[in-house]
């Protein structure tokens, strides 16, 4: 177990969230922010329900959430009042809101439906208006805190942990969607919540598709194998790729690993503060094209994870985001050659002070097996 059950977020830390985004809503003259994005609503709360909506202001915080939820919310919320609502969580919030007289409020334009958006604004008061938050609560979960980095931490402590006793089973003759399940099975029984996606285990030349899901087929000795996957602990999540081999792989296999492995070191060389995604991009990109590999490169570099697997920033070609200190992202080159298969190698890592941590050490030297 790495967590126990029942793990709460620390309330100085929730309350240090809900004050960052106090500042940056004060900043830009906007008093009031509805949130309704239940994963946000976890962030700035603690409360993992599965729907409630959040009301901010410059000194209350209000969760309004349905009856199937008022207990939960009350031992998991830290720094909001828990309202239980019956009859319409967004209406409620809106009543709160004309009460204080709100007529700036901001909602996240990225979440809010059209629907609920006419609801919100023919619900305020006069002249209310409704400003599109742009990214403001996603601005906050790009650099995490410290509970955040152990949670993460932990998440890829026991990924790593479920695949190296996974690989072991990665034997001709199995099937994909056996290890798949195996993978599953040991993760919840290691204490995870879930799996952050669908895990992949993907062998021969179904490993080109970047997505495969894990089929009956079997694997088979001389083929590559891509292993995909992530635990969900304490709501965060982890992210890690190997691939391997079943036997003796060619000079030819062996060199498009290599290029590969080397690429994703050029990466995680450039995950420091102060680079930008796209220069992370172009490190492990410029590594495959030296190679004559780069067509057979497909996808961005990696992406931030937290709360969800594909948060900001996402370091592609060109993305301007600069780094920063607390920033955990993942560096995942791959190549994908029709008819032979794929090699992916991904590592979940933090941008820090000074060197970038890999949180999912697993050797990617030993990559023959059976
Ligand atoms: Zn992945
Ligand atoms: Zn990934």
């Amino acid at each position: 177990m790495f967590l126990p059950m029942s793990f709460h977020l620390e309330a100085e830390f929730i309350v240090a969230r809900q004050e960052r985004l106090r500042a940056l809503l004060g900043r830009r003259r906007l008093p009031f922010l509805i949130v309704s994005n239940p994963t946000d609503i976890f962030y700035l709360t603690g409360f993992r329900g599965s729907a409630g909506v959040m009301a901010i202001g410059s000194r209350d915080c209000v969760l309004w959430v349905d009856p199937r939820y008022t207990l939960q919310a009350r031992e998991q919320t830290r720094g909001a009042e828990v309202c239980e609502e019956r009859g319409g969580l967004l209406r409620a919030a809106v009543q709160w809101l004309r009460k204080k007289r709100a007529r700036r409020v901001a909602f996240e334009n990225s979440h809010l439906t059209y629907e609920q958006h006419i609801k919100v604004r023919q619900g305020l008061p006069g002249r209310g208006r409704l400003v599109p938050a742009g990214g403001l609560i996603e601005g906050l979960r790009y650099i995490k805190d410290e509970v955040e980095i152990r949670c993460i931490r932990e998440a890829c402590h026991l990924t790593a942990q479920v695949f190296k006793e996974v690989l072991r089973h990665a034997q001709p003759g199995v099937r994909e969607s056996d290890l798949a399940a195996e993978i599953e099975y040991r993760m919840r029984r290691k204490g995870a919540e879930g799996q952050a996606f669908e895990t992949i285990v993907a062998s021969g030349p179904r490993s080109a598709f970047p997505h495969a899901r894990p089929s009956s087929k079997l694997l088979r000795k001389h083929e590559l194998v891509i292993f995909d996957l992530g635990a969900i602990l304490g709501g965060y999540v982890a992210d890690m790729t190997r691939t391997v081999y079943l036997g003796n792989p060619s000079r030819r296999v062996r060199g498009l690993y290599d290029a590969v492995h080397r690429s994703q070191l050029r990466a995680i060389e450039r995950l420091r503060a102060g680079a930008s995604a796209g220069d992370v991009d172009e490190a492990a990109r410029s590594e495959l094209a030296r190679h004559g590999l780069a067509r057979y490169f497909t996808h961005s570099t990696g992406h931030g994870v937290g709360l969800d697997i594909h948060e900001r920033p996402r370091l592609g070609r060109g993305e301007g985001s600069a780094l920063q200190p607390g920033c955990v992202v993942t560096a995942e080159p791959g190549i994908y050659i029709e008819g032979l298969g794929g090699i992916r190698i991904e590592d979940t890592v933090l941008v820090g002070a000074s060197d970038p941590e890999v949180l999912t050490p697993v050797s990617k030297d030993a990559w023959f097996v059976a």
